[in-house]
């Protein structure tokens, strides 16, 4: 390709809403250009880059014994009525009506579809196990789009369904598409790593998030560097500290006037946070719960949601915490409540002479002790786990960090065979629910969360295997004849080696498409200057290390495609 015919806008201005370093740098590199919130097109280099890793992930799903095929993206809303989903996915389901005023809705995901699909094609055991797999668009009508590629409402995804006889298969098939992932992102030059994270409303079975480790991320994870255990600080466990043998003192009542928050309650009664009790109110589907975690810890609401099934949970209302504890949340605490289940997290029973709210305004409870002066519905995990506790593995110190999730496997079991009915005749002639599992890919998201790995001050800095093109060669001036044929010779026989390499033959000033080749991130640049005239040599720069090297011109081509293959 010659840059002077290609379609490459390339800005210098930041764009103003872009908030995450890859959103600005895909932008100003020209790769991507926003239609509306959300919606992006791909511009021609954008779209290298995505084809690119669409073309690692589909060798690596057929690798694995997968068959790609492609759905429909307006799917009937029967399909999403029989799975029980349509009236539950929510606001996020981009719902659209036929002129005969029937329901669709633009597929965020595909259980549906291909369940349906499946359940009319296979009966019989021998036509399992299944790997199916599409990369397509999807549609989310997302709450907060941003981040450009990262958080869209139309994105690319890949979306592999497997179909097995039973468990083990599924076992089987989601260990294949681990691997697999594994080999993507490797492959992509990414730094990640698979954590376990929370199934959610499907509950129980086991599900892995790979993260690309960045700061921008959305995701925080905690791993052990010890034992490899990592996962989502929603689902991460930590090991309990050893109990206090400290003695039971007697309860006490302390007047504490203001004191509101833990904060001032550590300041007032000059203890550590890990000797107070944090007790929060839950309105859980409209029933009010109490929760109860040590001073230091956060309320995890998602293993809190898990445990309760609730479709809703959210804090509940001052009106309805006085009503059940005549006091104000500042001064709310365990002991005495009634008609109210209390979920106590198991850190809390090991307090001893811990200190939480009297259930009276102005006061508070000194030497408060799980057992004698309170007791749970349930002693329950609802902390969120964070750096600093012990692995729930080894009982080494856990590190955090932040991620972007890039892929989520799931063990789904029967769920969706089961609601639609998709069932096989297995050996002894008995007709059993298909075991399913799925596998999601987000590929815009995959290229945002590279550039958010690897880029410097200048502009993007591409891993080699997605780099819209490997080498750019820079004629320091393309009014000098002589420049612009060598450039072209080295140009030719690199292209002819089967190198991605553009020339950029524009009319420009050495210094612009010196910066525009660092913005864009090719990872090497050729340059043939006066140098490569007199001398008859050229100037490789390694973009990742901002190495330059010189090279005589008759060795550059067979050096770059050493580098490059
Ligand atoms: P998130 O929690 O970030 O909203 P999700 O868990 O809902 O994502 P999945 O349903 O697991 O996403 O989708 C599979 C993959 O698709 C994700 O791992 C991610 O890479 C990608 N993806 C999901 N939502 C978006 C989005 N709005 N924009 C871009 N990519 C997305
Ligand atoms: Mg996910």
């Amino acid at each position: 390709m010659r840059v002077s015919a290609l379609m490459l806008p390339t800005l210098r201005e930041v764009p103003a809403e872009a908030e995450v370093i890859s959103h600005k740098l895909l932008v100003r590199a020209g790769m991507i250009r926003k239609s509306a919130a959300g919606i992006y097109s791909y511009l021609p280099l954008g779209w290298r880059v995505m084809q690119k890793i669409a073309a690692i992930i589909r060798e690596e799903m057929d690798r694995a014994g997968g068959q790609e095929l492609l759905l429909p993206i307006v799917q009937p809303a029967e399909l999403w009525l029989e799975s029980g989903r349509w009236n539950v996915y929510g606001a996020e389901l981009f719902r659209l009506k036929d002129r005969h005023q029937r329901d669709f809705c633009l597929g965020p995901t595909h259980e549906e579809i291909i369940t349906d699909l499946v359940r009319r094609e296979v009966s019989s055991y021998k036509q399992l196990p299944l790997l199916l797999y599409q990369i397509q668009s999807k549609f989310r009508d997302e709450r907060r789009p941003r981040f450009g590629l990262m958080r869209g409402r139309e994105f690319m995804m890949k979306d592999l369904y497997s179909f097995d006889r039973d468990e083990e298969g599924l076992k089987r098939s989601y260990q294949k598409m681990y691997d697999a992932y594994v080999n993507v992102f490797t492959r992509c030059g990414l730094t990640f790593r698979p954590v376990e994270a929370d199934s959610g409303a499907i509950g129980g079975s086991a599900t892995h998030e790979f993260m690309v480790l960045a700061n921008s991320g959305e995701a925080e994870i905690v791993y052990c560097e010890e034992c490899n255990y990592a996962a989502n600080v929603e689902r991460a466990k930590n090991m309990l500290a050893e109990k206090e043998t400290e003695e039971f003192q007697s309860l006490e009542l302390l007047y504490t006037p203001d004191v509101h928050t833990i904060e001032q309650l550590v300041d007032f009664v000059n203890l550590p946070a890990e000797r107070l009790l944090k007790t929060l109110f839950y309105d859980a589907d409209g029933k009010i719960i109490c929760a109860v975690v040590r001073g230091d810890r956060e309320v995890n609401e998602i293993k809190l949601q898990n445990l309760l099934g609730c479709l809703e949970l959210k804090l509940a209302s001052d009106d309805a915490i006085e009503q059940l504890t005549g006091s104000t949340p500042g001064f709310v605490g365990p002991i005495g409540l009634q008609g109210v289940s209390v979920y106590v997290d198991e850190e809390v029973v090991s307090v001893v002479n811990g200190v939480a709210g009297a259930n009276k305004v102005d006061h508070h409870y000194l030497n408060v002790n799980y057992g004698r002066d309170f007791s749970a519905t349930d002693i329950v995990d609802i902390r969120v786990v964070r750096a600093g506790d012990l692995c729930p593995r080894c009982g080494a110190t856990l590190n955090s960090a932040r991620g972007i999730e890039v892929g989520q496997i799931f063990q789904l079991g029967t769920k969706y065979s089961k609601a639609l009915g998709a069932n096989f005749v297995d050996e002894k002639g008995q007709e059993q629910p298909i075991v399913m599992g799925c596998y999601g890919i987000g590929v815009g998201r995959t290229m945002a969360a590279a550039v958010e790995q690897n880029h410097d001050e200048k502009g993007i800095i591409w891993p080699l295997a997605i780099a819209p093109f490997e080498v750019v060669v820079v004629p320091v001036s393309s009014k000098e004849e002589i420049q612009m044929e060598l450039a072209n010779k080295v140009y030719q026989e690199l292209k002819q080696a089967g190198v991605d390499v553009v020339l950029d033959d524009r009319d420009e000033r050495a210094g612009v498409k010196f910066s525009d080749a660092d913005l864009i991130g090719y990872p090497y640049r050729i340059t043939i200057g006066k140098k490569t005239v007199s001398e008859h040599t050229v100037d490789l720069k390694h973009r990742a290390t901002g190495e330059e090297e010189t090279i005589s011109l008759d060795n550059v081509v067979e050096h770059v495609i050493r580098l490059v293959k």
